[in-house]
């Protein structure tokens, strides 16, 4: 496997940044995950935009014009030899001596981009089963709308979800209301068939998926509710489901435990997972 790191490409083996690199020191950074199929970016023109706003909020400079980016993302994907999977991408304020204040004068950003294989038959395998989720209380900070790579809450939710035996965990608010998962939006249907997910404007990263998603329940006629659900109203749901760059749409058949609808992945989900792509922006 090869990375590129701050312009080399190099043995994925091998490739380091320095220890006094920001994202390491503080999280100091941003990143991206982008889907590769059959050799092509999946949405990338809005995973591009999203990368442009996440470091305009913190104040960290584009590494290098985005034209340049877009053939590193390229690049990384032919020398790996991905056709289905995924491209990752980080961007740092950069190396400087641990000092919390912005390095004056500024430093130039990492910028560190990989590429992997994933067999699409694992994710449809999952999605035919369904997964389970737990739900947590949201102790993240309230600029969740960046993509930082300051992600231990998410580790610590998630890794809870993992020992009670579930595969993500949902966070939720003071109000009962869920926000979202450790690393993806949730959804649910109400026992009325209408799709429900929370508004993108408060708690949660505007995910890409979801932004799709609510492009094909327009298409397919759904009625969409963008707002808060309680996990009481997720446990009543016919059905629940997740959606990220990774997951595409996957149902959620047990919320703490208890059953989701009848206990089996449900058909708005399946029926968005399945039109996901035919929604999203395949480029060259
Ligand atoms: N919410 C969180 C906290 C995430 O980490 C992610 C993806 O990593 C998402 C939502 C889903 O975003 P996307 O659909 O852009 O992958």
């Amino acid at each position: 496997r090869i990375a590129y790191v701050n312009g080399q490409y190099v043995a994925h083996a091998q490739a380091a940044v320095h220890i006094e690199d920001r994202g390491y020191q503080f999280a100091d950074g941003v990143y991206e995950v982008c889907e590769v199929r059959g050799g092509h970016l999946v949405d990338e023109r809005r995973h591009i935009e999203r990368l442009v706003r996440s470091l305009g909020e913190i104040r960290i400079a584009l590494p290098m014009p985005l034209a340049a980016l877009k053939v590193v993302l390229r690049e990384t994907i032919r020398r790996n030899r991905v056709r289905h999977g995924f491209v990752y991408l980080q961007v740092t304020r950069g190396v400087a001596r641990r000092d919390h204040y912005f390095p004056d004068p500024a430093t130039p950003p990492s910028l560190v981009v990989t590429a992997r294989a994933v067999d699409p038959a694992k994710g449809e395998a999952v999605a035919r089963e369904g997964i389970a989720v737990i739900t947590t209380p949201d102790n993240r900070w309230e600029r969740v709308d960046i993509k930082t790579v300051g992600l231990l809450p998410n580790v610590l939710a998630k890794q809870a979800a993992k020992e009670a035996g579930a595969r993500e965990a949902w966070f939720v608010d003071g109000e009962g209301r869920v926000t979202e998962g450790g690393s993806t939006n949730a959804w649910i249907v109400t026992p009325e068939g209408r799709l429900v997910t929370r508004h993108a404007d408060s708690g949660i990263l505007r995910g890409i998926t979801r932004t799709v998603m609510l492009d094909v329940a327009e298409q397919l006629q759904l009625t969409v509710e963008e707002r808060p659900f309680t996990v009481a109203e997720a446990l009543a749901a016919r059905e629940a489901f997740v959606t990220s760059a990774t997951n595409f749409a996957t149902p959620v058949v047990r919320i703490d435990g208890q059953i989701i609808g009848d206990g089996r992945p449900g058909a708005v989900a399946r029926v968005l997972r399945e039109n996901f792509h035919s929604f999203a922006e395949v480029t060259p």
